[in-house]
């Protein structure tokens, strides 16, 4: 679609969900090697937890009278917010929530997704500390923020797409960091050599997004 309305945020959950499913031993893992060895478990629990809320709303496909995609987005990032316990429920529930808020009409054009999109991406820093080369979901989620402004110009999809793969490539770009924040901060220089779990979730959740919202 070239909006982001409820009919394509709602898409964009289940996508995900289905994403984190399809890549939980993956997840499970990286943070094995780097963590507690949670990360999917966690994701898994949060997203299952959010399409079960989904399927509960009232309404049609489009959603129910009145909903918007900021209100479906916000209320994921509370579900997460409850459900997961671990490092990435508060930083992935807190950006969901902050890019709901940015988004409270009907329908968001690129534009207005590039700024909401960044939202998420101020609230994760804020509340997480963590900047460019510490080994975290940030390095996923910033280069596809300056990606997707990038795009912006050339249309929904495809501004989408420029986020996932520059997350895609972020990802990967975090095995040879040391990382500076969360769990695999303790193991110190152990930490290098492999991609990181959250960063890796990141670009997941950014291909779902490009994926619903190429159709
Ligand atoms: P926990 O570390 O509590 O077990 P998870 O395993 O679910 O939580 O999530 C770990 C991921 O969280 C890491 O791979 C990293 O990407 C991300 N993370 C941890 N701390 C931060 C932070 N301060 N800022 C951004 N991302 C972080
Ligand atoms: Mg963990
Ligand atoms: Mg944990």
């Amino acid at each position: 679609g070239t909006l982001l309305d409820t009919a394509l945020a709602t898409a964009w959950l289940r996508a995900a969900a289905a994403a984190v499913e399809a890549h939980r031993e993956e997840l499970t893992a990286l943070d094995t090697a780097i963590g507690d060895g949670d990360h999917g478990a966690n994701l898994s629990r949060g997203f299952t937890a959010v399409t079960t809320a989904l399927g509960a709303a009232p309404g049609r496909p489009g959603g129910a009278p009145g909903s918007s995609p900021g209100t479906v987005l916000k209320a994921a990032g509370t579900t997460l917010l409850s459900t997961v316990g671990g490092a990435s429920g508060p930083l992935y529930g807190s950006t969901l929530r902050a890019i709901g808020a940015a988004l409270p009409g009907p329908a968001a054009d690129t534009g207005q997704v590039a700024d909401a999109l960044a939202a998420g991406l101020a609230a994760v820093q804020a509340l997480g500390g963590a900047v460019p080369g510490d080994k975290t979901i940030v390095d996923a989620y910033a280069p596809a923020v300056d990606a997707f402004r990038a795009a912006a110009g050339r249309g929904l999809p495809a501004a989408c797409r420029a986020a996932a793969e520059a997350a895609e490539r972020g990802a990967a770009d975090t095995a040879p960091l040391q990382a500076r924040k969360g769990r695999a901060s303790y193991l110190g220089p152990r930490s290098v050599g492999h991609r990181d779990p959250g960063a890796t979730s990141t670009a997941l959740l950014l291909r779902a997004l490009a994926d619903c919202a190429a159709v």
